[in-house]
Parts: C-alpha cells; sequence; structure tokens
C-alpha cells in the first residue's frame, strides 16, 4: 500500500462528525481535486451495524503498512481517545482509493460519537 497527499490529517483538535443519538443520517464529504468530485463517505451505519464495519477491512500486509503510516502499535488508541477503525473510500468518478480513519469514543454510558480522524490517497 502507497500513501499519498493526505486531504486530513490526524489531530486531537477534530471534533465529532456524527453520535449515536443522531436522528438522521450524517455523511463526511470532501472535495478530490485530482478530478473535481466530491466523495462521500456514509457515518451513521458505522455507530450502529459493527460487523459490516470491521475495524480493518483490509488484508494483513496492508494493515501493517496503516499502522506503520500512523506510526501505530497494535493497542493505539484513536487521537479522540476512542478505538481507530479503518476503511477504503473510493471516488465514483475517477476509481481514486483513499484511506478513511475514524474514532469511535463513548463519553457516556450509551452514548458513541465518530469523529474522522483521517483521509490519505493511498493505491
Ligand atoms: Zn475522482
Amino acid at each position: 500500500m502507497n500513501f499519498g497527499t493526505a486531504l486530513r490529517s490526524w489531530s486531537t483538535f477534530h471534533q465529532p462528525n456524527a453520535k449515536s443519538s443522531d436522528r438522521e443520517s450524517k455523511f463526511f464529504t470532501f472535495d478530490y481535486s485530482g478530478c473535481g468530485n466530491v466523495v462521500q463517505a456514509a457515518l451513521t451505519e458505522r455507530l450502529q451495524d459493527w460487523e459490516m464495519f470491521p475495524r480493518y477491512p483490509f488484508s494483513e500486509q496492508e494493515q501493517d503498512a496503516i499502522q506503520r503510516h500512523y506510526s501505530m502499535g497494535q493497542w493505539s488508541h484513536s487521537p479522540c481517545g476512542g478505538g481507530i477503525h479503518f476503511d477504503r473510500v473510493v471516488c465514483p468518478v475517477c476509481d481514486r482509493q483513499f484511506l478513511f480513519s475514524y474514532g469511535i469514543h463513548e463519553p457516556n454510558n450509551g452514548l458513541l460519537l465518530l469523529t474522522v480522524e483521517g483521509v490519505v490517497e493511498i493505491n
């Protein structure tokens, strides 16, 4: 896995983008200048359907590359303090792939917050 330009970098300053009590679906969108398209990732179901969204939907080798890229250990947390999750998001126009990372943490009993931490081009 090769990493290109980061469109969003990990930071402890990111604010939550979705919470489990949201009544409407939340999305994270970003402009991809490579093709001029707006790429979108659904957020709300990531707080509801755990089995649909494993933390690492990647091969072991890719997972190692991701952990090296973000200088993580196996048990590292997300910058938001919760568990870190990864996914592959694809631009529907040019098929460019992005590594999408987000943290899920539970500040209060039963309330889950999702914070988008990173978006980086991959190939
Ligand atoms: Zn594109």
